[in-house]
């Protein structure tokens, strides 16, 4: 049983990730290498002068790795909530988590599944996406949305740092307070 899982290891399913395993939250991330940053030449992310895109997503699975999140290389085809638990279905299992959170990108497949709330895109040839409320909640209780699939803006910088936003915000809910994850300079 994990505390949290993450479908879509992308810049906001790692980010998010990283700050859920770095809490201490039994996490596991499940993705089936569809991510459309793999297609990216990355010259405006913060701090990182330049990236290509295939090596953004392999640096962010090797940070949330290092913290302990797994990583499950395979498509989830459903996900049921039965009780506080969800059931999350795969071609090869089925694995079990108390939160959800959805980072996947172009794809708002798993809504039916769940009972999620979708609406068209506003972003630039983003069809559908998932409604979330300013903390990232959807309209079932225990599974939030994050990045291009929670329609912000779809740049690497801003779908990371909306991961990253959600996993504090369900870090905060687990923990009963809000979070802070500050590292000091040795
Ligand atoms: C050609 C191109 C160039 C770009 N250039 C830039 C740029 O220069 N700068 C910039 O900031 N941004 C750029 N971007 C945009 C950037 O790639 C996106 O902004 C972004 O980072 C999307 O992140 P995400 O995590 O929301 O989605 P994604 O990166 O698409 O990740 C979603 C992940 O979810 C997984 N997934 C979905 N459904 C399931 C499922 N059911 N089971 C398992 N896994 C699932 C997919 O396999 C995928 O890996 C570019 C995009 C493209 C296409």
């Amino acid at each position: 049983m994990y505390e949290v899982a993450v479908i879509g290891a992308g810049p906001a399913g790692a980010s998010a990730a990283i700050f859920l395993a770095k809490a201490g939250k039994k996490t596991i991330v499940f993705d089936h290498d569809k991510s459309i940053t793999k297609r990216a030449w990355i010259e405006n992310h913060y701090g990182v002068s330049e990236i290509a895109g295939p090596d953004l997503i392999e640096t962010g699975i090797k940070q949330f790795q290092k913290f302990g999140a797994e990583l499950v290389r395979e498509q989830v085809s459903s996900i049921e909530k039965d009780g506080d638990t969800f059931e999350i279905h795969t071609e090869n299992g089925t694995y079990q988590a108390g939160q959800i959170i959805l980072a996947t990108g172009l794809l708002t497949t798993l809504a039916e599944s769940l009972g999620l709330a979708t609406k068209d895109g506003t972003e630039p040839r983003i069809k559908r996406i998932f409604e979330v409320n300013p903390e990232g909640k959807t309209n079932v209780p225990g599974v939030w949305a994050a990045g291009t699939a929670a329609g912000v803006s779809v740049h690497t910088i801003i779908t990371a740092g909306d991961g990253a936003k959600v996993a504090i915000n369900v870090i905060s809910e687990l923990n009963g307070e809000r979070y802070v994850d500050h590292d000091v300079l040795k």
